[in-house]
């Protein structure tokens, strides 16, 4: 198959964190346009899975500006507490996004289970959809993921939302401890774009 590539790509998102992350990477050849230049509001995120929700803004982003955009959308989900909070991670944490909150949640949830879960092995995974759309129809749309189990307390000041509770399987330390570098080593984001970058 053969395509022309991307050389002009919206970001879908309105989060300036998330903006200079996926900047950084993306191939540098690339011009990045941000959603802020359109005066663009973030679309509901209706769907109900990861993949759902990225396709909703990378649509919806491109046909308000007639560009190519790419979006994501991602999440931790907890084994035993059937994927949650899954879809609804930054919801978790309340209208601020305050992390604190989800995580202090996450800990409640966990109990309400299970008293005994900071004895036991708490399965979880970081998930990142990323999808391309144009003003006509989607391009791609992949997944990617991090295994790994959740700490029986909050460790180190790295990284954002849930890093602090997150242990990535065969390594000792929180996402929260872990030097940044190593992080995006390994992580789903970083997994996920090294995916899309074939069809950029
Ligand atoms: P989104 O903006 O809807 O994709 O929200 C993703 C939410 O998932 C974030 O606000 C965090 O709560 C959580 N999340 C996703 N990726 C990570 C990560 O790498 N570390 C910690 N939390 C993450």
């Amino acid at each position: 198959m053969s395509r022309q590539k991307i050389n002009k790509l919206l970001i879908g998102t309105n989060n300036e964190g998330k903006l200079r992350e996926i900047k950084n990477l993306l191939p540098k050849y690339i011009k990045i346009r941000s959603t802020s230049e359109f005066n663009l509001k973030s679309p509901r995120e209706t769907g109900k899975t990861f993949k759902e929700n990225s396709l909703i803004k990378s649509r919806y982003f491109s046909r308000k500006s007639n560009l190519i955009c790419l979006a994501d959308d991602s999440g931790l989900e907890i084994d035993i507490l059937k994927k949650r909070p899954g879809i609804y991670s930054a919801r978790w944490g309340g209208k601020n996004s305050d992390f604190k909150i989800a995580i202090k949640k996450v800990y409640r949830e966990l109990y309400k289970k299970d008293k005994n879960w900071k004895n036991k092995k708490i399965k979880a995974r970081f998930v990142c959809a990323l999808s391309i759309s144009n003003p006509k129809k989607k391009i791609i749309c992949i997944q990617s993921k991090v295994e790994g189990h959740i700490s029986n307390k909050p460790k180190g000041n790295n990284g954002f939302g849930y890093d602090p509770i997150f242990i990535p399987f065969k390594k000792k330390l929180t996402f929260g401890e872990m030097k940044p570098s190593l992080k995006y080593r390994i992580d789903h984001r970083s997994k996920a774009f090294k995916k899309i970058k074939k069809f950029l």
